[in-house]
Parts: structure tokens; sequence; C-alpha cells
């Protein structure tokens, strides 16, 4: 099941839903399979890096380099939902600093930028 509900999150070029990546499920193995169970299965791979949550989107993106943490910055295009994923270190260092300078714990810096892509624009 956590295999196939990653196949078909890898399998969209954009950021997709839990709704999305539970019917793309369904289609492959050929039976219902509810958005609540992809819905975990998602949360579990957010938490292991294999995905990320795009949360100004309320999707979810299979996570191109599971082996480096980084603050990832998307920016989201309004027009067709593709997001671009670019890491800036010392934007979301500058960021984390200011919130830990702030007495923030546990400090997550989500940074998504909304837009209109090149080839929208
Ligand atoms: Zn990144
Ligand atoms: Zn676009």
């Amino acid at each position: 099941m956590r295999a196939s509900v990653f196949d078909a999150l890898a399998s969209f070029d954009r950021p997709a839903s839990a709704y999305d990546v539970a019917e793309a499920v369904s289609k492959a193995r050929g039976k219902r399979v509810a958005a609540n169970s992809v819905y975990r299965i998602l949360d579990l791979f957010v938490g292991t890096n294999l995905a990320r949550r795009v949360e100004s989107a309320n999707a979810y993106i299979a996570n191109q380099h599971p082996g480096c943490l980084h603050d990832c910055i998307f920016l989201i295009c309004d027009t067709c939902g593709q997001a671009t994923h670019i890491d800036d270190d010392k934007l979301s260092e500058g960021v984390r600093a200011a919130a830990e300078h702030a007495g923030f714990a546990e400090v997550r810096p989500v940074i998504e930028v909304r837009g209109r892509c090149e080839d929208c624009s």
C-alpha cells in the first residue's frame, strides 16, 4: 500500500492532494482506497522526509532529495498549480534565526511563494 501511494505521488508533476493520490491508487489497484488511509501514509512520508507538504496548496509532493534536510522553499503557480522547489539555506536560516530569537522553539520554517510560473506568465 505504501509503495502504491508513493508511486502515485511521484507520478504527479505538481503537488497532489490526498484525494488526487487516493484516486490514482484506486485506479492502479482496481479497488477503492479511502483518502483517510492515504492521508496517514502521506503524513508518514512527510515525517520520514520522503515527501513534502505544500501547506498553502493543502497538497503533497515527492521529495527529490530525501537524503538532505532542507527548509524547502516552494514557488507555486496560481494558474497551473506547478510547484518549483528551491533551496536557499541563507533565506531559511534567517527565518529560523529570527523565530528562535523571538523565543520560538522547534522551528520549522514554511516558505511558500505564490505567483505565476515562467510558462504561464
Ligand atoms: Zn529542498
Ligand atoms: Zn503555471
